[in-house]
């Protein structure tokens, strides 16, 4: 069932203008007498900027120019001052999915204090997923972990459904259980409804850089980026369900790898499976009912002989812009 409960959304307020076009129609004569040829045009406004004291955006086509204070906390018009909690493990675990948490750590941190919002690290204590300290925050981030106790679960269920905002990274949409039994730990709600992808199903290997597609542009989260680009290198996987065949997901961004260009480069010839040469992987998808985008990205290339770092997620500048415009989006309730 479809829950459409963004209590968050925000997005009532019309920009008031002050451009030539407003004025043309509150003084036609004078606009014609002025004006002569004074054509009128919606604005196509760019990305809202963002400083500690004001917001402002400009025109793509014009000079028309918008700025005003914020509007609450988080701001209701340009997000700023949104409150984030992470969770993730920087040690113990796969070695290269807590390189990743340590390097994400590092850089929300950094967009935070560049962009305006809180970044909080809760690191894998779960127990703060709980309605009282999810009240104070408009966003979670899980790195490469999710939560494991029902009662945490529980909470997260209820943030997400009161309209909360939700980006999560690689190994966090895994079940960690072959089961399908809710009785033996299997979370339905997030696997087969919100996540909508069920149990991991096939990876790539080693991590690689691979061009990934832009589906659509008309989401807030892609709507900056080129048709494709080459991804930071990264373990990809394949799910259980077929996401594009599913009314309530948007498939954001897909891996296509051919017979020419594969994608992975596992050396043992006993593990074909892989590396990829055929089909269509959506590897970052929103669910529409939620305030909610999955990412595969998260998992850096290393050695796992002497740990040494290879790779950067955070070096790719599409990556990048990618989620930094999932987060102000999700926040601002699509
Ligand atoms: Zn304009
Ligand atoms: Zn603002
Ligand atoms: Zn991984």
């Amino acid at each position: 069932m479809k829950k459409k409960t963004q209590t968050k959304k925000i997005h009532t307020k019309k920009p008031r203008l002050f451009s030539l076009a407003a004025l043309c129609v509150a003084l036609p004569i004078a606009c014609m007498a002025a004006f002569s040829g004074c054509e009128t045009h919606t604005h196509t406004w760019g990305d809202w900027q963002r400083s500690e004291g004001e917001h402002w955006r400009v025109c793509e086509e014009c000079d028309a120019e918008e700025r005003g204070a914020h509007t609450g906390e988080p701001c209701a018009d340009c997000g700023y001052g949104f409150k984030a909690l992470a969770f993730g493990f920087t040690e113990g675990g796969d070695a290269a999915h807590a390189d990743f948490a340590r390097e994400a750590n590092e850089w929300f941190a950094a967009q935070g204090e560049e962009n305006g919002f809180t970044y909080d690290f809760a690191g894998s204590d779960f127990s703060l997923l709980n309605d009282d300290t999810l009240a104070g925050y408009d966003m979670v981030i899980f790195l490469n972990d999710r939560p494991h106790e029902r009662s945490q679960q529980e909470a997260f269920e209820r943030f997400m459904e009161g309209g909360g905002a939700w980006i999560g990274f690689h190994a966090c949409a895994f079940s960690m259980v072959d089961s399908k039994e809710e009785s033996e730990g299997y979370w339905s709600w997030y696997q087969d409804d919100f996540l909508a992808c069920g149990n991991y199903a096939r990876n790539t290997w080693n991590p690689t850089s691979e061009p990934l597609t832009v589906e659509t542009h008309d989401h807030f989260s892609t709507k900056n980026l080129p048709d494709v680009f080459d991804s930071a290198p990264c373990e990809w996987y394949g799910w259980e369900y077929d996401l594009t065949q599913n009314e309530d997901i948007t498939v954001l961004l897909t891996l296509n790898p051919t017979e020419e260009n594969p994608a992975g480069d596992q050396p043992d010839p006993n593990k074909p499976h892989e590396i990829w040469r055929e089909g269509h992987y959506p590897i970052a998808w929103a669910n529409d009912g939620y305030n909610m985008l999955y990412t595969n990205m998260g998992h850096n290339l290393q050695s796992y002989n002497d740990f040494e770092k290879e790779s950067e997620t955070f070096s790719c500048p599409e990556q990048c812009r990618f989620i930094l415009d999932a987060m102000y989006g999700l926040v601002l309730g699509g």
